[in-house]
């Protein structure tokens, strides 16, 4: 098990499409642990293949009320709750960044576990926008593109500086 480096904005492999999971494999396996791993470490709610530098379709996510760390694969968006909310939003590639994000409300998510698992998985609240913000980075989308130009001016030098120093 290994603790990975999370990529910062400005890294080209945030911004890359990540591929479907074909092969349920060790080397998924060892993505799965080290994307656990590394969110255990750094504490974060949720954390995407890409953010460790591997474009593949897998996230890990923290639901705190069970209180246990979801892994899905190749996760579809099967139902979106037509309510909206609007919270502050940060991202474990933005430190110190926050951005005023509306996500809807609930979501129900087709995908599999880490072994292959066929599921389905149903989230409200904190954990459905998790999952939103998720999905969003294995497409190569990032909180600043739902971001205003007034916040994109607030964080200016926080986010040049992290462009600066990005690295692949
Ligand atoms: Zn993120």
């Amino acid at each position: 098990m290994t603790v990975r480096r999370i990529r910062k904005y400005g890294a080209e492999v945030l911004r890359k499409p990540s591929k479907s999971i074909s092969d349920f494999g060790k080397k998924t396996q060892d993505l799965f642990r080290d994307l656990e791993e590394t969110l255990e470490k750094v504490g974060g709610l949720g954390l995407a293949a890409s953010q460790i530098g591997v474009n593949m379709r897998a996230f890990v996510a923290l639901d705190r009320e069970k209180e246990k760390i979801i892994k899905i694969a190749n996760p579809e968006i099967v139902f979106t709750d037509s309510e909206t909310e609007i919270d502050m939003e940060g991202c474990l590639s933005f430190p110190e960044i926050f951005f005023a994000i509306s996500r809807p409300k609930g979501v129900v998510l087709k995908g599999y576990t880490n072994s292959g698992k066929a599921i389905t998985i149903e989230a409200r609240g904190i954990l459905a926008r998790c999952f939103f913000h998720e999905i969003d980075h294995l497409d190569g989308v990032l909180i600043i593109d739902h971001a205003s130009r007034q916040e994109k001016e607030f964080w200016k030098e926080k986010i040049s500086r992290l462009a600066l120093h990005a690295k692949k």
